[in-house]
């Protein structure tokens, strides 16, 4: 260490959301922060995922909702005004400025370093400064790596060569492609061919697997792709693009069937890769562009001395915001802890374990319809080897949902640990069924025995009686 070295108790690098709640956290337990970011402090989710992505698919939801309701949907019959939306779009993502979430970052007194961070030993930091200086920092307790991750792009011949899209062009695109090809069937594929087919564009999704959304229920991805279809949506099941071209600005693609297609842009939403390429991993022993495996309070297990974390996206154990930010308030505190000496709660459960990374991970996909879940699906639970019950139910023969829509279509799947009498996992999919998430949550995560469950009385008539109706059909 030298005279120029900058020393906290804690250096956090990235300034996404999880970033910034691991140095919120560990600010609170009396600990000196800082903060290295190379871009935007509230990372891909403020400016390029989930506000801006959500932004874009709000009035296209509220439409699809209003258009089931009677006396409303000649309201809501023409085009969505899609420079409206666009701006709303804009305005969420903050016009791409982070001023905010900076005051916020000094109301809660952490340091912030605009600069790209890289591991130059245990507990050192270097920053390279926009300005092309060199900042050396050292850690007195950890240092959280919390870079996120990026698309991954296929390697498919001529992709360097087409400018793709991916999932930043695709939320902050300002121009509505006339065809837009996207390639993958997961939750950022379905999401963002909802938006561009109601912006107007004409879609084409091309998909490898022979349904959407594979991960989650299989009722979930045949009911988007009901919506999708309906919406006028293409849907190519079982089909790769072989090769990429653009020519005179249009994207020409060779399908694995032998077939073409041409559209104006393509978006590659085929997954995403951790950013630890250039994270200085080489310099602690470990493997730069893995993703980085953690114990419960999130140190990297392939390191000794304990020092590095690894927390949200990067370590790949759910990529979604709000999970990274639980990750962030359990290893803020296991931080803390061991900072100050504390003893460590890592029984299940316990303060300082993310135990509901592995029992209760809520998901929510914003399409028309919706579909939320929570802990396992039937697939994973066969896997478990637990003794399962599954339980299933039509939305459409809720109070709620008749009041919800006409025409309602949607269902429900509540799986049931028989020898534990509770609810290990729960998918919904229909109009409006993402706010009833969080219900499932707690009772997954409260392990709410079903008789208890039973005095849980859902308001009339709203979709959240699809639970006595759930309960009821398992009691028989
Ligand atoms: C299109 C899309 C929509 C999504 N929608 C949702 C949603 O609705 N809800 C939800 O929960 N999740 C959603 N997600 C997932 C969500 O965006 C991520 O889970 C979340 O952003 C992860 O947060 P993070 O802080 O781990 O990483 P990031 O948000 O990726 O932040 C990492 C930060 O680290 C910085 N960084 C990287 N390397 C360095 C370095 N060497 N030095 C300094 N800084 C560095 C980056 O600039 C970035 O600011 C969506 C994702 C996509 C792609």
């Amino acid at each position: 260490m030298n005279e120029t070295t900058r020393t906290y108790d804690v250096i956090v690098i990235g300034g996404g959301p999880v970033g910034e709640n691991v140095a919120e956290r560990a600010r609170a337990a009396g600990l000196s922060t800082v903060i290295v970011e190379r871009e935007l402090l509230g990372g891909e989710c403020s400016f390029w995922a989930c506000d801006p992505s959500k932004a874009l698919l709000r009035p296209v939801v509220a439409r699809a909702d209003a258009s089931r309701i009677p006396g409303l949907d000649p309201a809501v019959a023409g085009p969505l005004d899609v420079e409206a939306v666009l701006a709303h779009r804009d305005k969420m993502s903050s016009y791409w400025k982070d001023e905010d979430q900076v005051d916020w970052l000094n109301s809660v007194s952490v340091d912030l370093i605009r600069g790209h961070g890289r591991l130059t030993g245990p507990k050192r930091v270097a920053v390279q400064t926009p300005e092309g200086d060199t900042i050396a920092l050292a850690a007195r307790h950890a240092v959280a790596v919390s870079t996120g991750t990026r698309a991954a792009l296929p390697p498919i011949p001529g992709v360097d060569t087409v400018r793709p899209w991916t999932s930043r062009e695709a939320t902050s695109a300002d121009k509505v492609p006339g065809r837009l090809a996207v390639v993958g069937g997961g939750v950022v594929a379905v999401e963002m061919a909802t938006v561009w087919q109601a912006l107007g564009s004409q879609v084409t999704m091309l998909v490898l697997d022979n349904g959407l959304l594979e991960r989650m229920e299989p009722f979930a991805g045949e009911l988007v792709t009901d919506g999708l279809r309906e919406s006028g949506v293409d849907i190519r099941f079982n089909t790769t693009v072989t090769s990429l071209t653009r020519e005179d600005g249009e994207v020409r693609m060779t399908l694995s069937d032998g077939g073409q297609l041409v559209a104006d842009e393509i978006l590659l939403a085929t997954g995403r890769a951790p950013q630890t390429h250039d994270v200085g991993l080489e310099s602690v022993g470990l493997t730069p562009g893995d993703w980085l495996a953690v114990d419960d309070t999130f140190r990297v297990t392939d390191i000794d001395g304990g020092w590095l974390y690894a927390v949200g996206d990067v370590n790949r154990r759910a990529l979604m915001t709000h999970q990274g930010k639980y990750q962030a308030r359990i290893a803020g505190a296991a931080i803390g802890a061991r900072a100050n000496q504390e003893p460590i709660d890592d029984a299940p459960w316990g303060a300082h374990v993310a135990t509901a990374d592995h029992a209760a991970v809520p998901q929510v996909v914003f399409t028309t319809p919706e579909v939320a879940s929570v802990g396992l699906t039937s697939r994973e639970a066969e896997r478990s080897g637990r003794r399962i019950e599954v339980v299933d139910y039509d939305l459409a023969h809720v109070a709620g949902a008749h009041q919800y829509g006409e025409d309602y279509r949607g269902r429900a799947r509540m799986l049931i640990d028989t020898d534990r009498n509770t609810v290990v996992g729960v998918t919904f999919a229909g109009p409006g069924v993402g706010e009833l998430v969080h219900s499932a949550t707690i009772a997954v995560t409260g392990e709410v025995p079903l008789d208890r469950l039973w005095h849980a009385v859902p308001a009339f008539p709203t979709l959240g009686e699809v639970w006595l109706r759930l309960l009821e059909t398992y009691r028989g």
